[in-house]
């Protein structure tokens, strides 16, 4: 059975007591943050900041490096982070739009009402849904919350939506969950919840906060 809105608000304040906040974009631009974002596509944090500051150093992340940018140095220099080979076009062709779309600033696009904005991020290439909400939460400071793969495994486990929920789904039933105020805290929170207690593989149950109402404690 789905759990009510308000059993797993209850779950997620109990996380997020419990884990103090990475804010890792902070001083960055919008588009570095952007940029890190795809950097971090199926790839941990380690990689994902390698290949961030070797990028950062080599070129720099600005529309206006990248877009000019090789592709075969881009790919060289984002190694760390998985996928690299097909990361690095992603990255050229995110700069090249950024520049010719919006002179190479995004900040009136994150000005923009909070669906009109995802709308704009989601068209430039390779920015899907969970990208575009990243931007939207750290950069605008928009109240969504954004789905990454350990919030997906979550959402399943404490049955807040049904086994074969889409990305849009978890984002829903969370949102409806969490009030606007808590959702970045809890984006922070509940990923390191993943990393650390509720993972992929033998969930540590025994030493979970939420234990005693998770529908899928012991099940593993
Ligand atoms: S009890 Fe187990 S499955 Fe449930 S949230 Fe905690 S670690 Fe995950």
């Amino acid at each position: 059975m789905i759990k009510a809105p308000g059993e797993v608000r209850d779950m997620v304040e109990v996380v997020v007591s419990e884990f103090e906040p990475h804010l890792w974009s902070e001083g960055m631009t919008p588009f570095e943050v952007l940029i890190s974002t795809v950097l971090s596509q199926k790839t941990e944090r380690r990689g994902t900041r390698r290949a961030f500051l070797h990028l950062k150093k080599g070129l720099g992340i600005n529309p206006t490096a990248l877009a000019r940018a090789d592709e075969d140095a881009i790919a060289e220099l984002i190694k760390p982070a998985g996928l690299y080979r097909s990361k690095a076009p992603k990255i050229k062709a995110i700069a090249l739009s950024v520049l010719e779309l919006y002179g190479g600033d995004l900040t009136a696009v994150l000005e923009l009402p909070e669906q009109e904005a995802r709308v704009r991020l989601m068209a430039l290439p390779g920015v899907g849904p969970k990208t575009a909400d990243v931007v939207l939460s750290f950069v605008a400071r928009k109240a969504v919350l954004p789905v990454d793969v350990h919030i997906f495994r979550i959402a399943e486990r404490w049955h807040a939506v049904g086994k074969e929920a889409r990305y849009e789904e978890v984002r829903a039933a969370l949102e409806s969950a969490v009030p606007p105020e808590m959702r970045l805290a809890a984006h922070l929170a509940l990923i390191e919840f993943g990393r650390e207690i509720c993972v992929a593989r033998k969930p540590k149950c025994s030493i979970c906060m939420v234990n005693a109402v998770c529908p899928s404690a012991f099940t593993f």
